[in-house]
């Protein structure tokens, strides 16, 4: 019997709902960016193709507000962009300090112990952030060559304070890692300003593209770190050196020097790199150069004032408690809201409610949260005043469908 036989494939055609995400990621691809993902496919030593690289380059320092020259797009989820940094900044039996208060930030964690590191975890209560005090006491006990924590922990809706960090890290001559996958693009943050070594966002949070493309940036510090490991990164696909010789061959990792030549240096393949997520991204950050970042991150801090009101008009309340405007404070995360789910209701059963009247999707807890928490995601292109009061409408019917009056 043939294998055709034996299985009989069925096929149909894919007929996906239309969502409103609102979740913690992914959120609603752009027109613009979603048109690019059909453009057409070109190889990747096509001068061409060299040219939409440098733009999305370019296009990243501006997210980043960087000056870094090495800043390119892993070709993977938020996690590939995570995992580089941890691979190529961690040699075995080197210090890391992890700050832990949420499920992203213990991600990093279980990775460095992967990769061999003598950490020290710092774990804090799950909604809430690290007072320079404590990250102090953490350099000065440990004395690590590397601190990382998560900027907007998706998990809690908090924001890690980064006012001081950076001056602090580099004081104890200790790198600075920062995951901004679920802010960046959103929320204020500024690389060089806070002297953060190593960060990294992912396509489909604040950026209104698809997963699967991930922008990350390195300092000169980290690059140089990195020329003078010991042992060769234990990640072949995301060792940054090997990438830097297709990305950026003109970079030199060991001296932060960067070599203009005519004709430029070769660059020399090290992965088919995913062409049309690339083509999505680089819309993406064009359309954040059309609006400006300051008018995005305003945008986003207007949303989130808006879903707070109607939270509150409801009888609910967001989780984190200290709402602070100022970028370098720690507070609430704009693009992303936990709310309290009151007493007496079944989170899943409203969830349900909203998606299968309204087709919006909210997320619930995850981890220490599960169950005790709604997570609504105000990211990118969702951001918008309508969306904030289409859902508050709906929340309001599906708390009364399942018994709850405020
Ligand atoms: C979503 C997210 C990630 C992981 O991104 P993936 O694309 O799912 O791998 C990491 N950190 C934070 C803070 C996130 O919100």
């Amino acid at each position: 019997m043939s294998y055709s036989d034996k299985h009989k494939i069925k096929t149909c055609t894919m007929q996906l709902p239309v969502r409103l995400l609102l979740g913690p990621g992914p959120s609603n691809l752009h027109p613009r960016v979603n048109q690019q993902l059909t453009s057409s496919m070109i190889g990747y030593t096509d001068a061409n193709y060299y040219t939409v690289m440098d733009e999305t380059m370019e296009l990243m320092r501006y997210l980043f507000q960087t000056d870094n020259h090495f800043t390119i797009p892993i070709s993977g989820a938020g996690t590939a962009a995570m995992e580089t940094c941890v691979s190529n900044l961690i040699e075995p039996n080197d210090k890391v300090v992890c700050l832990v208060s949420g499920f992203f930030s213990d991600r990093i964690y279980q990775m460095a112990v992967r990769y061999g590191a003598n950490i020290l975890k710092v774990d804090k209560q799950w909604g809430s952030w690290f007072s320079l005090e404590e990250i102090e006491s953490a350099l000065q006990t440990h004395k690590p060559s590397l601190l990382t924590l998560v900027f907007g922990e998706t998990s809690t809706g908090v924001k890690q304070q980064m006012e001081g960090v950076g001056e602090l890290c580099h004081k104890y001559n200790c790198l600075l890692m920062v995951d901004c996958v679920a802010a960046l693009g959103g929320v204020p943050f500024f690389v060089d300003q806070w002297k953060v070594d190593a960060c990294y966002t992912g396509g489909q949070k604040c950026l209104s593209g698809p997963p699967g493309i991930s922008p990350l940036t390195f300092s000169d510090a980290a690059c140089k770190k990195i020329a003078t490991r010991k042992t060769p990164v234990a990640n072949w696909y995301l060792d940054t050196l090997l990438l830097g010789q297709y990305w950026c061959p003109e970079y030199n990792f060991a001296d932060g020097k960067v070599v203009k030549s005519d004709p430029p240096p070769m660059r020399k393949y090290h992965h088919t790199t995913p062409a049309n997520l690339i083509y999505a991204l680089r819309e993406s950050l064009i359309l954040l150069v059309e609006e400006g970042l300051d008018n995005v991150w305003a945008r986003h801090q207007a949303a989130a004032i808006q879903l707070y009101q109607g939270l509150e008009s409801l009888g609910l309340k967001p989780f984190v408690n200290e709402l602070n405007e100022s970028s370098e404070k720690g507070g609430r995360l704009f693009s992303l809201t936990t709310v309290t789910i009151p007493e007496g209701v079944d989170g899943k059963m409203v969830m349900k409610y909203l998606l299968d009247n309204f087709n919006i999707e909210i997320a619930g807890g995850i981890g220490a949260f599960a169950g005790k928490v709604w997570r609504v995601g105000l990211m990118g292109f969702n951001a918008n005043p309508s969306n904030v009061k289409l859902l508050i409408s709906a929340m309001s019917d599906a708390l009364k469908a399942n018994g709850y009056n405020n």
